[in-house]
């Protein structure tokens, strides 16, 4: 099938068996099947096939990300191993933990709250259904994450998904349009996705958008840095692209990108996520965790970090970070009123929380100051279990709707969710400015509202269709950092001027963005500078700067 729309995977299931041509199109699509039950009622029978890890081990990225993992573990051993206390037990705290055992040191993770994973974090109802901080997704161009799963041993616990992007139809309610990647070398298999989708957008609007884009392939990283100047809007009108591309395409995917719109993002964002879907073959490819992140991905990384000598502390919540008299780190004093001192100490805690624990002379340096215009964004997380299975698509959905962002049907999606009687939809909803202080049951109407659309014979909002059976809304008033212009030269390195401190966390200086990707990287960068800084150094870091220097 080279078009690509559907009304739901029920109606496109009875296609595909009416059409044997249509089958390849919806191979790894959780098919919806009605069939009569025994009461007599009609239910639906789902059918959810994964697709095999891709072969991303060739691709450049992997390797060069896989060649910093071999450099950091066969870094000369330090004399003695650094103690190194870790503010935070997110992924870049985490992964800061993983690398540094890996360098020979101890760290010690001190987690605030009773859980592990930060924004990856997740919960047990009281029926014992998991509910997330946020649906997330798994990236082929995500080499940081795919070497640790591999450096872990958990690999088979992502489950890839058809290589498409799947959007909603606006106007025309349950109909959604895909973009499928066939297996071709990128970046040929993204510009075959694009021009075989011609619903979305026209043949001249795809030229315009292509030759916009122009410069990007032709200059490169230098251009899409200079273009950190302008939100998404603004640089789609200096390049003369039709703005209906910008409401087909770039609302969903600022909204999905940073939980903001497009007038507001920042053109760079856009165009890192392009440059890596685009230049990778597998780069677009999406995975699904097969169960909840703290126990599928971050209790792995707390065994590894704790069988190497390392420990991970829970509701261990740094209160401030006291200064000896040169300003560099005494001790973190923790909101239990115990002081931990250590060799090195590195904050992973996101950005606004680092900057209320900023120590006020520090702020003097320029190198702290400038993280103020780094101000993390607001959005919600939402589940609503349902008492029957919707038709559904074993995929991520951009919504397109103007409250929501990304959805998925989780009970078709991931493993420990499964359920073929009922579903559980997972939906960021975003921008959430003006709905983060309301109450669930309001945005949850709202939610309901906008489900209609999208599932237009089977939820209705006012619940005369599927039924509610329960839901969770999870807030993050504060999440990854709103990326608007100029933010990019506001991210600090791992390295700190202070010579016993450094940084990790999603905000900070590398090649990805506030992501898990971002977060896990940034973490490695900072053991890597870590082993660089001390594992060979003849003093310890405790003793004075110009000791160091001296070494
Ligand atoms: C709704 C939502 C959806 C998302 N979807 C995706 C996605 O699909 N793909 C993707 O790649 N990314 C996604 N992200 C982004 C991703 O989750 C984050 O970029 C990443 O997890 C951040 O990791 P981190 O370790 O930098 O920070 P965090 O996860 O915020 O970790 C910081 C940790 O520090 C702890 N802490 C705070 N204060 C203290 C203190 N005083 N003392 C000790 N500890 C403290 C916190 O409790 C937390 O555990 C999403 C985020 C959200 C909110």
């Amino acid at each position: 099938m080279q078009s690509t729309t559907m009304s739901s995977a029920g109606v496109s299931a009875t296609v595909c068996r009416r059409q044997g041509g249509f089958k390849a199109a919806m191979r790894g699509q959780a098919v919806a099947q009605q069939h009569h039950a025994r009461a007599g009622r009609s239910s639906l029978r789902v059918v959810a096939r994964d697709f095999p890890k891709p072969d991303f081990e060739k691709e450049k990225t992997f390797q060069e990300m896989a060649a910093i993992s071999a450099a950091v573990k066969a870094a000369p051993r330090p004399k003695e191993p650094l103690t190194v206390v870790i503010a935070g037990a997110g992924l870049a705290g985490l992964s800061t933990a993983k690398y540094l055992v890996d360098a020979g040191h101890k760290p010690i993770v001190l987690e605030a709250r009773d859980v592990l994973g930060g924004k990856v974090a997740a919960w047990k109802d009281e029926d014992g259904d998991w509910y997330e901080t946020g649906l997330h997704i798994f990236f082929g161009a995500y080499p940081n994450l795919m070497n640790l799963f591999k450096e872990l041993n958990i690999e088979d616990r992502l489950q890839w998904k058809q290589h498409s992007m799947i959007f909603a139809v606006r106007d025309s309610p349950g109909e959604f349009s895909r973009f499928d990647f066939p297996d071709l070398p990128a970046p040929l298999n993204g510009i075959v996705a694009i021009l075989r989708n011609n619903q979305m957008l026209s043949w001249p609007e795809k030229i315009q958008f292509a030759l916009g884009l122009l410069p990007a392939i032709v200059y490169g990283q230098p251009y899409v840095e200079a273009q950190d100047d302008k939100t998404v809007t603004e640089w789609m009108v200096k390049q003369g692209v039709p703005a209906r591309v910008n409401d087909e395409v770039f609302i969903a995917m600022a909204k999905a990108l940073n939980f903001i719109d497009p007038d507001e993002l920042s053109m760079i964002c856009v165009l890192i996520a392009l440059n890596r879907f685009l230049q990778e073959r597998h780069g677009s490819k999406m995975a699904f965790l097969d169960g909840c992140p703290p126990e599928r991905l971050c209790q792995p990384m707390v065994d590894y970090v704790t069988a190497r000598g390392g420990e991970v502390r829970m509701k261990a919540g740094i209160k401030n970070i006291e200064l000896n008299e040169d300003g560099s780190v005494k001790q973190y004093n923790l909101l239990s009123g115990e002081s931990i001192t250590a060799d090195l100490y590195v904050s992973a805690v996101p950005v606004d929380i680092f900057k209320r624990l900023l120590p006020a002379p520090w702020y003097q340096q320029q190198f702290f100051s400038k993280l103020d215009k780094l101000v993390g964004v607001p959005v919600i997380n939402i589940h609503i279990w349902f008492d029957r299975k919707l038709t559904t698509v074993d995929h991520l959905l951009f919504s397109r709707s103007p409250l929501l962002s990304v959805y998925a049907d989780m009970s078709t999606t991931c493993r420990e969710y499964f359920d073929t009687e009922r579903s559980m939809l997972e939906l960021v909803f975003a921008p959430a400015e003006k709905w983060i202080g309301r109450p669930d049951e309001e945005i949850i109407a709202a939610t309901m509202k906008e489900l209609e659309n999208l599932f237009p014979t089977e939820i209705a909002a006012d619940g005369s269709k599927a039924q509610i059976r329960k839901y969770k809304v999870v807030k993050t008033p504060l999440g990854v950092y709103k990326t608007v212009p100029e933010c990019e030269p506001c991210r600090p390195t791992q390295r700190t001027p202070t010579r016993n401190f450094y940084l990790a966390g999603d905000y900070t200086k590398q090649r990805y963005l506030a992501s898990m990707e971002g977060a896990t990287f940034s973490g490695k960068l900072c053991a890597q500078a870590i082993a660089e800084d001390w594992n060979t150094s003849a003093v310890k870091p405790s003793q004075p700067a110009k000791e160091k220097a001296l070494a």
